[in-house]
């Protein structure tokens, strides 16, 4: 389950109110360099490690600035298109989180996604809400059906990485993810685009919070319209305030 706590207190910051101005107008940027993909982190995920401040004691080994971009819920073509082409202007690489039914669906997105040179990793078949209201096998089999199914989609092995709808894990779930060396990814900050808002408003609230948070795995979703739509912008505003993007991979 997930609370918004945070409402309050976003401000209008320097760059936002100009970005988001253009980006209402639909003026263009101006010209910059991309902002790029400035490492990437090898994961190892012996022992099923789990990153992420949000649920976990740890998170990546990330340096100031340093930002871990990762997209749940997809692939949906409305949506995921615009931010796979986003994320190829900028030449940056992203973790998406994919739902088995959705990358059995748009196998097309899923190989797109991974010819990008993106992660590709699991977020279970049918996006139980949640696997806390299932019992042990019943949430394995929807992990292990979801994973399937996007390899199936991607004609290829994808990344040990899961992370759990809502971020509802069990003891027994992480147990056994432990058992079989996958990872499992929480996150530092988040977007809150599960809540409606205008692109805008998305625009701000994340760009506010990395800005505070300074470093992180953050959550997105790909298939929040109002996501796609800020999310040039976005990777411009972090390019403007010297962030830079780390990729993770599995060891
Ligand atoms: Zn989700």
């Amino acid at each position: 389950m997930i609370l918004e706590t945070e409402k309050s207190g976003v401000t209008r910051r320097d760059f936002a109110a100009g970005a988001a101005a253009a980006l209402l107008a639909g003026s263009p940027l101006p010209a910059q360099a991309a902002l790029g993909t400035a490492r990437v982190i090898s994961v190892d995920t012996v022992g099923g490690p789990r990153f992420g401040i949000k649920s976990y004691p740890g998170t990546l080994p990330l340096a100031d600035g340093e930002l871990v971009l990762t997209f749940d819920d997809g692939p949906l073509p409305a949506t995921t298109g615009p931010v796979l082409d986003a994320l190829a202007r900028d030449n940056v690489r992203a973790t998406f989180f994919l739902i088995g039914r959705n990358a059995r669906a748009n196998p097309t997105f899923v190989r797109r996604i991974a010819a990008a040179g993106h992660t590709l990793a699991n977020h279970t078949m049918n996006h139980p809400w949640t696997l806390r209201q299932r019992s042990f096998e019943a949430g394995m089999k929807d992990i292990l059906d979801g994973q399937d199914a996007i390899e199936q989609a991607a004609g290829q092995k994808i990344a040990p990485f899961f992370r759990f709808p809502g971020f509802a894990d069990t003891p027994e779930l992480l147990a056994e993810l432990s058992r079989r060396n996958i990872a499992v990814w929480g996150a530092d900050l988040w977007a809150s685009d599960w809540n409606e808002m205008t692109p805008e408003a998305q625009l701000q609230l994340i760009t506010t919070r990395v800005v505070k948070a300074r470093k992180g795995i953050v959550l997105l979703h790909d298939t929040r319209r109002q996501t796609a739509a800020m999310l040039p912008t976005f990777l411009s505003a972090l390019n403007q305030r010297g962030f830079r993007v780390v990729h993770a991979v599995p060891a």
